[in-house]
């Protein structure tokens, strides 16, 4: 596993004074896919600095980038950061350093690098991935447990929970970057008291705040991994909402799982905070006393140790009328994925376990992440109980489940003492109405 090094440096500064305070300073230096916004250019792999996007392929025309560091920017001339994500940590950090090195106050490429900069309010994002398969997990037990208890009152957890990283397959085609509408889907409905089912609108949209790892090095067919090497096979780390539908989703998911309540959207943040930034930022993972260990290749001293990460994420709504009334987004819950149940490493290896081959931009989504107190609660289902208790909002409006018009804004961040705090950016995406 990695460690801290010179990029990590609280004291580094940026000759971009913008950058300081920023979700993306020196020590964060995120990958995403841009291009000026308007034109015919082609999508390319930049970096975010401050308010600045870092064009990767310029600086490696212009001459700035040699030996390994070069050999990774060569990689980000495509539209997504598959090729990146691919080539492994070690070509990654030669040009995280190299960036960092370029990027630092009194660095004799400061003009050289500076010629690369395009103001991020002048480009448009892509979603960082083609992204091949969806895996999403269901990681937080407290969420589990919430949600459990509104589905199956008598049997809120299954046995399984507790050996192993529950997971369903998902659906990438309709996975979408910040910024975009999500429609409204119509399913089958069926309420407790319904002799049979109806086809309508769903009336239960809700949002799902998760984090989205994305695979890097790929593994082979019949390829396992340990958890020592899981996070060795993954590039970093997005917003995800995973839109849900309640109503569909309780008629349809047993036996199989969630299926159309899950797979008309899904919204992801467009910037990628390496694992290498993430640094930091680790925590020791541990589990109540009398629940079980894991099973032998789910468990290591390094993921006791070390395991988890502290991301701060945090919901905020913004409904159509505080739109229309200037009124700004309001909070809805935050948490930490420190309260994970399981690890991303875990999720990766169990992932593994059977000889299933990940690919280079493979999603891995956590599932929601709750923490134990209900203000932590990372969707309106179990914030409003299953919908009998609806969040008033300031504006004097109240929310049950999410309505047209309403955009629901993701933020994601790290900080520790001693550290300078890095954001994960925003994953914005609005409700709209299905088309007649
Ligand atoms: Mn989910």
């Amino acid at each position: 596993m990695a460690g801290l090094n010179e990029t990590h440096d609280p004291n580094l500064q940026c000759w971009l004074a913008a950058s300081a305070g920023s979700d993306f300073p020196i020590q964060n230096l995120p990958f995403g896919s841009f291009r000026r916004r308007g034109g015919s250019e082609a999508f390319r792999v930049g970096v975010a600095i401050g308010d600045q996007v870092l064009d990767v392929p310029a600086l490696l025309a212009a001459g700035a980038l040699d030996g390994e560091a070069a050999a990774a920017a060569r990689l980000c001339g495509n539209a997504t950061l598959n090729a990146l994500m691919a080539a492994g940590p070690a070509r990654q950090s030669a040009l995280r350093l190299a960036l960092s090195r370029g990027l630092r106050e009194g660095s004799p490429q400061q003009s050289r690098f500076s010629a690369c900069l395009i103001p991020q309010s002048l480009v448009e994002l892509a979603l960082p991935a083609q992204v091949g398969d969806f895996t999403d997990f269901y990681a937080s037990i407290h969420h589990a447990t919430r949600v459990g208890r509104l589905f199956r009152p008598d049997n809120p957890l299954m046995p399984n929970y507790q050996w192993l990283p529950v997971a369903y397959h998902g659906r990438s085609s309709s996975i979408r970057v910040s910024g975009g509408l999500a429609q409204r889907p119509r399913g089958q409905l069926k309420g407790p008291n319904d002799a049979v089912p109806r086809l309508a609108l769903s009336e239960r949209i809700d949002y799902e705040l998760e984090l989205g790892f994305h695979v890097g090095v790929p593994t082979q067919s019949g390829e396992t991994v340990p958890v020592d090497e899981a996070e060795s096979h993954l590039f970093g780390v997005s917003l995800l909402n995973d839109w849900s539908a309640r109503d569909i989703q309780a008629w349809e998911y047993q036996p199989l799982g969630p299926f159309l309540a899950k797979n008309f959207a899904t919204h992801v943040s467009p910037w990628v905070v390496t694992m290498e930034a993430l640094e930091p930022y680790r925590a020791a993972w541990d589990r109540p006393a009398d629940h079980p260990a894991p099973l032998a290749h789910l468990e290591s001293a390094a993921n006791r140790s070390r395991g988890a990460i502290d991301i701060t994420i945090e919901a905020w709504i913004q409904t159509e009328r505080m739109r229309a009334q200037g009124l700004p987004a309001e909070r809805l819950s935050r948490s930490t994925f420190a309260h994970s149940y399981w690890t991303v490493a875990q999720m990766l290896t169990h992932h593994a376990s059977n000889g299933c081959n990940l690919v280079a931009g493979d999603l891995l989504g956590t599932g929601t992440q709750s923490g134990p107190r209900l203000d932590e609660a990372g969707c309106l289902l179990e914030l409003t109980e299953g919908g009998r208790t609806p969040v008033v909002l300031a504006d004097g409006e109240s929310r049950r489940f999410v309505d047209d018009g309403d955009t629901i804004i993701f933020r994601g961040y790290c900080e520790r003492e001693g550290c300078v705090r890095i954001g994960l950016g925003e994953c914005a995406a609005t409700i709209v109405a299905a088309a007649a």
